[in-house]
């Protein structure tokens, strides 16, 4: 496909001042608390064992090759550790990594401006993928077949077909829905990865190594109680020792035990399943005002106050996988065990007996 771009867009973007590229550290969240505390390399970076072992042979036969590694894709809820994973690739690659989102590459000249800017063999990552729109899609497509940019500049009479080399780079693209990627971009990328849940092992030793790293005095059982509570996700494991650390200065010596983390978590109004306020509401909307569902995500959306995406990214995924939670043609519907788990004694008239 042909681009029209005006003469500008041949500019390369830090020249004109303008740099689309999200840098690791204007990323939402904390910032510095983040970064200093995400793994750098493949020992660091805890469980999702067999992605590790396949990314490491496909690294180690890329550089046998001397060539960049394949495109890959890596999908599942936020918080799993998809942009700490391409960082680690980057490390272990030996090469420079520049962290984009798709919502940054609206316009065409984004998306030109940062291939342009790219040297060989550098990673390049794109977050929330699947948002990106149809003309950043179709720049990208020979990018990452071919390595080049098919461009037409000047206008009317002027017009002239550019066809522009890029260096040899690797494409890591990051989604929470794998399934709103267009086939032919799917398509492109040699390596696609799901992230899974963490289990309560591994969050405990996410958990311990934060400590370590901010010195923050916890025992095993404490980890453990955390981990329990953090919904099989590193950023939410990592969030809580933090909670728990300032409750454990403040109302003891500081030391997180079992009993100091679970007083904690229970002021912080996070249950033993890890659910929070937002998670209980839905649930209890849908036993309480639709009899257990199936009901609209839009509806469940307007009654609790929160976005639908929200829900879809962040609350749904967890409450599915713990099995409170199922999603069917008509709607969502709530489960028997979510009915146990918020106390309700009555099911609705189908699920009686399920117990
Ligand atoms: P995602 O890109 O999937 O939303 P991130 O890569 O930003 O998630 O991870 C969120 C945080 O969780 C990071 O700051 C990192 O410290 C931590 N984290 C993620 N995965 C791991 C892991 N496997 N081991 C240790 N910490 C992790």
């Amino acid at each position: 496909m042909s681009i029209i771009a005006d003469d500008n867009d041949f500019i390369h973007p830090e020249k004109k001042g303008k740099n689309p590229v999200i840098k690791p550290e204007s990323i939402e969240y904390d910032k510095n608390f983040e970064n200093c505390i995400r793994p750098k390399n493949f020992d660091s970076y805890i469980g999702q064992s067999a992605l590790k072992e396949t990314l490491k042979i496909s690294i180690a036969a890329a550089k046998k090759r001397e060539l960049p590694l394949d495109h890959l894709l890596f999908y599942g809820p936020p918080g799993l550790g998809k942009t700490t994973l391409a960082g680690v690739i980057a490390e272990q690659m030996g090469v420079d990594i520049k962290i984009t989102s798709a919502p940054a590459l609206e316009r065409p000249r984004d998306i030109i401006g940062i291939l342009m800017s790219l040297k060989g063999g550098e990673i390049l990552f794109i977050d929330e993928i699947h948002r990106l729109n149809k003309v950043a899609e179709e720049i990208l497509y020979p990018a990452m077949e071919d390595f080049f940019l098919d461009m037409t500049t000047g206008k009317s009479q002027t017009v002239k077909t550019l066809r522009v080399p890029l260096p040899k780079f690797t494409l890591i693209g990051a989604t929470t829905k794998a399934g709103e990627l267009s086939g032919p971009l799917r398509d492109r990328f040699g390596i696609i990865h799901r992230l899974e849940f963490y289990t309560e092992d591994e969050l405990a030793q996410v958990i311990t190594r934060t400590a370590g790293i901010l010195n923050i005095d916890i025992t095993e059982e404490g980890a453990h109680a955390i981990a329990k509570r953090s919904r099989g996700t590193p950023r939410i494991a990592n969030r809580l020792v933090k909670r728990v650390s300032d409750y454990a200065l403040v109302k003891h010596d500081g030391k997180i035990t079992e009993d100091v983390a679970n007083k904690s978590l229970d002021i912080l109004k996070i249950d033993n399943f890890g659910l929070d306020s937002t998670d209980r509401a839905l649930l209890k909307l849908i036993i309480e005002k639709y009899d257990g569902g199936p009901v609209g995500i839009e509806t469940i959306a307007a009654a609790i106050g929160e976005d639908v995406r929200t829900i879809e990214d962040v609350c749904e995924p967890y409450l599915l996988q713990a099995g409170l939670l199922q999603r069917t043609p008509r709607g969502r519907k709530v489960s028997p065990a979510a009915y146990r788990h918020l106390h309700y004694k009555n099911l609705p008239p189908e699920q009686q007996g399920l117990f």
